[in-house]
């Protein structure tokens, strides 16, 4: 039996924020054993364009773990979209997670890559060298009508070439396992990372439900009621709640974690002190291998 996945995501920090920030969040994960970092990809306004292949390469030249690189692509041409994927491949990223990426309201997409498939599908034609992988929804993504249809959809960038998926938050197991169900009985075979993001912000929690369209179910809206003001006991409750999660999904056989550390080290190393021995290899007597103490 192969053990699950353990992946991590972290964001290149704001044009204004100091340079080393990222470092400090870096150096702040050494114990914890991933087996990839993967790197977003901003497409606001302020955001650099190369921050996402350069912290890829530190990740990968650095700290000797492999990176995948997101790469948003509504608002590109298929010479941008090269230019990345030249970065990126300078970078020696091991994957591009492919995105449609946000609808900005005050701008018009390009329409070169009108969905994710479609940049799935160039990358597959024009680098067949490079492995892609694609982002899904438990909840269903919030502008199709519905989980069946987003299925559908999924499948189509599966079938463009993405071979391995990685899940939007969520805060209720059975909406993942609901979800991997149906993807599975659709034909998509390839393996499924389960998003988890901790608590550490009521107010941020709030957004980013309200953004996915996730729910908050009743346990983690008692915790919210309780510690939502106190700064220092929710992301501890957060912690719990998220290691709890994935014990959970793991005891069920899924195919692995994908971490959105927020750039929290110290969160993220709280969660891989509770579930760090969950991912040692089920049949390698490497027990005990991968913890940090
Ligand atoms: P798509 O897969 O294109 O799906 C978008 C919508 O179109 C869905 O409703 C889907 O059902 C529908 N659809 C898809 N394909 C077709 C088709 N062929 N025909 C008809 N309809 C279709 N955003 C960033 O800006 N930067 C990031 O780095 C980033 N990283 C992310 C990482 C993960 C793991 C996840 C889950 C999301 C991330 N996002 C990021 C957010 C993402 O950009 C948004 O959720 C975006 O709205 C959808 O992107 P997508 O690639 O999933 O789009």
């Amino acid at each position: 039996m192969h053990a699950p996945m353990f992946s991590l995501e972290v964001f290149p920090p704001k044009r204004n924020a100091p340079v080393g920030t990222i470092y400090d969040t870096l150096d702040g994960l050494q114990g914890v054993d991933p087996d990839f970092i993967s790197v977003t990809y901003g497409h606001g306004s302020q955001s650099d364009r190369t921050a996402t292949a350069r912290i890829a390469h530190t990740i990968t030249a650095e700290y000797r773990i492999p990176a995948v690189a997101h790469l948003t692509a509504q608002y590109l041409d298929e010479a941008q979209a090269d230019a990345a994927l030249d970065m990126f491949e300078q970078a020696n990223v091991s994957a591009v997670l492919a995105l449609r990426g946000d609808r900005n309201p005050d701008r018009e997409p390009l329409g070169v890559f009108e969905h994710a498939s479609d940049l799935a599908a160039y990358i597959r034609r024009t680098r067949p060298d490079m492995t892609v992988f694609g982002a899904c929804y438990p909840e269903s993504h919030p502008q199709a009508h519905d989980l069946d249809e987003d299925i559908r959809n999924l499948k189509i960038k599966v079938d463009a070439g993405a071979t391995h998926l990685i899940s939007q938050l969520f805060y209720d197991n059975q909406d993942f396992l609901r979800f991997l169900d149906k993807a599975r009985a659709a034909g998509i075979c390839v393996p499924i990372e389960a998003g988890i993001m901790p608590v550490t912000n009521a107010g941020q929690v709030r957004r980013m439900v309200r953004t996915c369209s996730s729910r908050v179910p009743q346990p983690l809206e008692t915790l919210l009621d309780k510690w939502g003001n106190d700064r220092e006991a929710l992301p501890a409750a957060g912690v719990v709640y998220a290691s709890e999660q994935i014990a959970d999904l793991v005891a069920r056989g899924i195919d692995g974690i994908h971490l959105y550390t927020m750039n929290h080290p110290s969160v993220t190393r709280g969660i891989w002190r509770n579930v760090g021995l969950l991912f040692k290899t089920a049949d390698d007597g490497s027990e005990g291998e991968r913890s940090d103490d």
